[in-house]
Parts: structure tokens; sequence; C-alpha cells
């Protein structure tokens, strides 16, 4: 129900957490972050409230400067912390998050499972990072685009890869996501919130768009990856 990211120098878990707490209005029942750290991409996950998550990350927090948040409103699956977000994959290189409904997420799980995939989760969500997995080909951004073009549904998402370990992947396609502008830092989020204690510099994504950010760059492009030139937008209201 909330996505959250960030990419920069600072350390993500807390600016993850942060923005988590500020999308809390949305309503959630679980919570979750991945974040890039010398020892790979690491998940932390928890039912409940954000304080369960904080008490796991209290007990062993997550060093990196990119990372991904979420909080999950379930829609399929009960909440639990299998099913909680940040989703991977058989190989854990790479991890989703994902608001909003795969409508064919049966038909893609039977397929990925003939070709030996195994789900843990019952969630819509996990075919996303099995699928994106399948179809890596050293490019993350093709890879999400191909994997794009299966899915039928609702869905924003924030996607990691270990093997590009700088880069942070948005998509757009009828679930609303935001990227926030800084200096040696960008942001993605569900809603300006988010992300406003840290940049009023703002991309407000369209349906069927997609962003990939580095520290340095923002890149803006359609889903078929044709590239898009866009003012920045200046937020000038406080909450
Ligand atoms: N459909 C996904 C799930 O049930 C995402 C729900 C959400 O938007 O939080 O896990």
């Amino acid at each position: 129900c909330g996505i959250v990211g960030y990419v920069g120098k600072r350390n993500s878990q807390n600016i993850l957490i942060d923005g988590l707490k500020k999308l809390e209005y949305r309503g959630y029942d679980s919570a979750g972050v991945a974040v890039y750290t010398k020892d790979g991409l690491q998940i932390k996950k928890s039912k409940g409230r954000l304080a369960n998550l904080e008490s796991k990350l209290d007990e062993a927090p997550l060093e990196g400067n990119i990372g991904i948040g979420h909080t999950r409103w379930a829609t399929h699956g009960k909440p639990s912390d299998v099913n909680s977000h940040p989703h991977t994959d058989n190989s854990s290189k790479f991890s989703v998050v994902h608001n909003g409904i795969i409508e064919n997420y049966m038909q893609l799980k039977e397929e990925l499972t003939a070709k030996g995939h195994v789900f843990v989760s019952e969630t819509d969500t996990e075919v996303i990072s099995h699928l994106i997995a399948s179809l890596y080909e050293g490019d993350i951004v093709k890879a999400v685009q191909k994997a794009v073009t299966r899915m039928r549904g609702a869905f924003a998402l924030g996607v990691l890869t270990e093997y590009e370990p700088e880069k942070l992947v948005a998509v757009r396609l009828s679930s609303p996501l935001i990227i926030g502008v800084g200096e040696g830092e960008n942001f993605i989020g569900s809603d300006i919130p988010a992300i406003l204690e840290y940049t009023r510099n703002v991309y407000i994504l369209n349906d069927g768009e997609m962003a990939l950010l580095t520290k340095d760059d923002v890149t803006l492009m359609t889903l078929e990856g044709n590239f898009i030139s866009r003012e920045l937008f200046h937020v000038d209201w406080d909450i």
C-alpha cells in the first residue's frame, strides 16, 4: 500500500522507515525493507506495525546506501511475515516491492514453476521478482520492461538487483508513484509526504511510465523504453 526507495550517499534504512511512517495514513498490515549491504541484498520484513520491523532492524541494522521499503495491504495471501514485501527470487539477487494487483499471477506462477522456480509466499507479487529474474540478461531496466509486458493489472513497483547495485528501478501503471530528486541522492515514494523531508523537487510519474534512479541521475522513460523529458515539479506546501 506504500512504497519508498532511496539511492544516495546516506545510510538508507532510517530514510526508508521515516518514509514508511509518512505513508501510514494509507493503512497497512505488514512492512519490510530491502537494502544492498556488503553481504548483498538483505531483506527484513514483519507482519503488523512498523514498530515490529523497527525492532528487527534494531537487533540487526542493515547498512547500505540503496534500498526499498513497503507497507502492505494484503490482497493475495494473508498478512504474515513471509507474505510481506520485499519479495525475491530463488537466487535472492532481486528485490521487489509492489502496490496493486497482478491479475494473471496464477498463470505466470504456473509457467515459472514449470521452469523450476520455487515460490515461498501466497502473494501475487512474488511472481514479479521471479519473472524479472527469469528475463534478466545483464540489464535490469530491460528485464523490468520485458516483465511488465507479461503482467496484467495495476501496479507501482520498486526493483533492485545485486547485479547492478547502483540502480533503483521504478514503474507506474495505475498505482501512484513519484520520484524525489535530491543532490547526490534520489528517492521514490507512493506519495509526496514520504520524501518531503529530504527534497521538494519531484517528478510525478504518469501511468505507463518508469524511471531509472542512480545517486546522481534520474532517467524517465515509457514502459516501451522511449525517453521522456519533463520539468521538475517544486513542492511549495508542507505536511
Ligand atoms: N497484491 C499485493 C499483495 O497482496 C500488494 C498489496 C499492496 O498494494 O500492498 O501482497
